[in-house]
């Protein structure tokens, strides 16, 4: 039999509200939530003292207001964390499409910080203090970066894709090589988007093998287009065979429709410059005849996530005339951060200096070593004897579908197994590193945990994670 006596020790809420601890919280959050969360920890407090009243009957009831109170702003803290957790990206994937894709250059990011703050002129004309065009304001200089005759950017590359279908070949075909219907992560394939986009595929060739000849023998009053699919993440090897972008162009042309080219990952300059493994340019494929090129601007290009079209002016202008533009358009912050990104484009030698991307991505193997060398005794340290810790050869990709095949040297720290040990301590090593405040993040392989230090810039911040373990 409960002793009804300890329910008389917790305060009315109100009562409780006025506890010094929860002022701070009252006075960033408001009062309602914390309300909440009182009556949620008073709720619990009932419950325990109805199954072990004893406990509590010598508390007083100021005792019991500040335990109530500071339960509370616990319960709050957890409620009004932040959506993200900064984590280490040790992967080994540069662009990793589940951990956010690309870091930012401080410049975009004080620009999306003055767009999200401020009223700006985003659609207003402030020459004439009429309506203006949120796409003006990027379009000189994509143009400018390709080399192409308009340009319009939405929500990410896949909006890009459905929106030129859905504007081009509403209802009627558009060919498209059978070695490129390709499926990219998220359950993006191309057959798909095609249909959501009320296009009609017509698949040509075969799928190692396309040639000039199968989609002229495809054309038909129903084509709209010609398409191109980069193959962003896998490679067909071996006896082979893909229609050129130039003799594709002319193919549609001689058809009088347009020729599209979805790149996936666009590349505004070379980068082979930078040592790395060529992909085709926006600026290439406009050359070679595309009337459209779409792109991510979040892939290769290391700006926010988003989507860009470029080409011809009248094909361009059908695009943004679409309903469904209006659907897929970006926000302020989203373009002033890409401007800003974009604008980084106009001096490529200094890209990999100031472009985070392209800094980790160019990174020497012998700056990693040397991360390597700095860390590695405090990582032995906190993971103890029980694992062999040691620096490791490793490759890292580039991610998000780029150059699949193509891996890039680097160095890394391989927590192994001690043998007899099971594997089950490597994945709880794992989980503990992925729970720790700013989680660190590597890969499982062969009996180690591989953490690949070429994307780690905050040093000193890893160490004191790793020293809180
Ligand atoms: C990645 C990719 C897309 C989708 O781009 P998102 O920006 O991720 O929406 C579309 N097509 C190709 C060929 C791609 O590689």
């Amino acid at each position: 039999m409960t002793d009804q006596r300890v329910f008389a020790l917790i305060p009315p809420v109100d009562t409780i509200l006025k506890q010094p601890s929860l002022q701070q919280t009252i006075a960033a959050l408001g009062r309602e939530p914390v309300k909440l969360a009182i009556r949620a920890e008073v709720d619990i407090l009932r419950r325990a003292m109805a199954s072990a009243a004893a406990e509590y009957l010598s508390l007083s009831r100021e005792v019991v207001a500040e335990r109530v109170a500071e339960a509370a702003v616990t319960r709050i803290g957890l409620e009004f964390k932040p959506l993200f957790r900064p984590v280490f990206n040790l992967t080994g994937t540069v662009i990793h499409t589940n951990l956010g894709r690309s870091r930012l250059p401080d410049s975009a990011i004080a620009a999306m910080a003055i767009a999200a703050g401020e009223a700006v002129d985003l659609e207003y004309n402030l020459e004439t203090g009429k309506r203006g065009d949120r796409d003006s304001h990027l379009e000189a200089l994509i143009c400018e970066l390709t080399g192409a005759e308009a340009a319009t950017v939405v929500n990410n590359n896949a909006a890009a894709v459905v929106l030129l279908l859905n504007t081009l070949a509403l209802g009627q075909e558009v060919i498209i090589s059978r070695g490129e219907l390709v499926e990219i992560g998220g359950a993006f394939r191309i057959p798909d988007v095609m249909e959501s986009a009320g296009a009609k595929l017509r698949e040509v060739g075969t799928t190692n093998r396309t040639h000039a000849r199968d989609f002229e023998a495809a054309l038909s009053p129903q084509t709209a287009l010609v398409m191109k699919v980069h193959a962003s993440n896998y490679e067909i090897r071996g006896f082979t065979s893909a229609v050129p972008e130039a003799e594709l162009a002319a193919i549609a042309h001689g058809a009088n429709i347009p020729f599209v080219s979805d790149l996936g990952s666009g590349c505004l300059v070379d980068m082979a410059r930078f040592g790395l493994p060529p992909e085709p340019t926006v600026r290439a494929t406009v050359e070679a005849g595309a009337d459209l090129v779409t792109f991510s601007g979040d892939k290769l290009l290391g700006g926010p996530q988003s989507g860009i079209i470029v080409g011809r002016a009248d094909l361009i202008k059908r695009i943004k005339e679409n309903p469904l533009k209006r659907a897929l358009r970006v926000d302020k912050t989203v373009l002033a951060g890409l401007l800003s990104v974009l604008q980084l484009y106009r001096d490529p030698e200094s890209l990999p200096q100031r472009l985070p991307l392209l800094a980790d991505l160019t990174r020497s193997v012998d700056d990693i070593e040397k991360a390597v060398q700095r860390v590695l005794p405090v990582v032995r340290e906190a993971v103890g004897e029980e694992f062999v810790t040691d620096g490791l050869d490793c490759k890292s990709q580039i991610g998000s579908g780029a150059l699949p095949l193509e891996l890039m040297p680097s160095r890394a720290i391989a927590i192994s197994l001690r043998s007899g040990q099971s594997d089950a301590a490597l994945t709880e090593l794992a989980a503990t590193l992925r729970a720790l405040p700013k989680p660190i993040i590597g890969r499982l392989s062969d009996g180690s945990l591989i953490l690949d230090l070429r994307c780690l810039r905050d040093e000193q911040g890893f160490c004191e994670q790793l020293r809180s373990l």
